[in-house]
């Protein structure tokens, strides 16, 4: 068995120790005969797995009490029409669009009230974050809204925006545990477990208190109701329960590596290898100011379309997957998520430096 690196924005690269422990697994769950798969999500050993899940999950991020936490299925798409549906009281919310993902929570958020747009980077292509630190903020909002880490793009918010006492809600699907955060900053943090997290298939949405309420949009679908399965543990219905166990490796994976603080530093020096050759490079560039460069989704260039199709289909032949851009911008993308080890970008970087001495007379 061979595998590659795989730079993929999403799903993306699961810690392998975490897939291999799945696979003894897979047949017999500790003994108890069945596969997880095959478990009622009523039973005590699911129970089990699920409590475990969210008490790691929560002594990763040191979530305090008064936030519920939520696994609910839809992906993160169906978060952008929850949202406004369960806080919007006023019918109105502001926000801030650095990226498609942002820009179509936005548009979703104008079929249920008036959505602000505050601040925007679509005049350079969302290459950077804007200033957020004095915007004017709607005296009305009932929250502001960003996606705190541009996949497609590759920016990341390194400062909080000031929402003058409005609650924030972060879309952080891409930047999922990947470094440790302030959580009483957020009204809601959510994100789509597969990307730097777990299978496809769920959210997890951390939630204050108080924005959970019956005082949603009178339309509202009780699926879509945070209250629904707040007061129900995330067992409403039946759960993506796959998708809970591998996630619930995932966190325990992730306390064994040290916890956030540790995962931080690493990432912090996996992007720097990266970008450091970036930087030097004669025939790639970043394509993001540098200030605002994402630790988990590294888009680059050449400027030369072919070269560039050249690079992603030789690099493929090298067993480094997944490298091609987003259509929108282009060019390459690596994403450096929690799972991609130091040797796979170290192996990206080495074969970037033979392409580019190989390539020369083409730029
Ligand atoms: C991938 C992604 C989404 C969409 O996630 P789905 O689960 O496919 O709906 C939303 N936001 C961000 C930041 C993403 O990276």
């Amino acid at each position: 068995m061979s595998r590659v690196y795989n730079f993929s924005a999403g799903p993306a690269v699961l810690p392998e120790e975490v897939l291999r422990e799945a696979s003894e697994e897979m047949l017999d769950y500790r003994g108890c005969g069945m596969s997880v798969m095959e478990m009622s999500h009523r039973s005590k050993m699911f129970e089990r797995i699920l409590e475990e899940a969210e008490a790691d999950f929560r002594e990763l991020l040191h979530i305090p009490n008064n936030y519920k936490v939520l696994f609910m299925q839809g992906g993160a798409s169906q978060q952008f029409a929850a949202i406004p549906m369960n806080l919007m009281k006023n019918k109105v919310a502001d926000y801030i669009v650095t990226g498609q993902w942002a820009k179509k929570a936005w548009q979703e958020a104008q079929k249920y009230g008036r959505a602000n747009k505050i601040a925007t980077s679509e005049d350079k292509m969302y290459s950077y974050i804007p200033d957020c630190s004095d915007l004017e903020i709607d005296e009305q909002a009932d929250y502001v809204y960003i996606c705190e880490n541009n996949t497609i793009y590759g920016t990341k918010f390194k400062t909080l925006p000031n929402t003058k006492g409005k609650p924030l809600v972060a879309d952080v699907s891409s930047c999922f545990l990947s470094e440790p955060v302030d959580i009483e900053k957020y009204g809601i943090m959510y994100g789509g477990v597969q990307k730097n997290i777990g299978p496809a298939g769920m959210v997890i949405s951390v939630i204050r208190e108080d924005l959970i309420s019956e005082d949603v949009m009178p339309e509202t679908p009780t699926m879509l109701k945070f209250k629904t399965h707040a007061d129900a543990n995330s067992l409403y219905n039946t759960p993506n329960t796959y998708c809970i166990y591998m996630c619930g490796k995932v966190f325990q994976w992730l306390k064994k590596q040290g916890g956030l603080e540790a995962m931080k530093a690493y990432n912090e020096k996996k992007a720097q290898v990266l970008y450091d050759f970036l930087d030097s490079s004669k025939m790639f560039q970043g394509t993001v100011r540098k200030e605002d460069r994402s630790l988990m989704n590294i888009p680059f260039v050449t400027g030369k379309k072919e070269l560039d199709d050249k690079f992603v289909k030789e690099a493929e032949a090298a067993g480094l997957y997944n490298l091609k851009g987003h259509r929108t911008v282009g060019g390459m993308r690596a994403s450096l998520y929690n799972a991609m080890p130091m040797e796979g970008v170290k192996e990206l970087v080495a074969f970037m430096k033979n392409f580019e001495e190989g390539n020369l007379k083409y730029v």
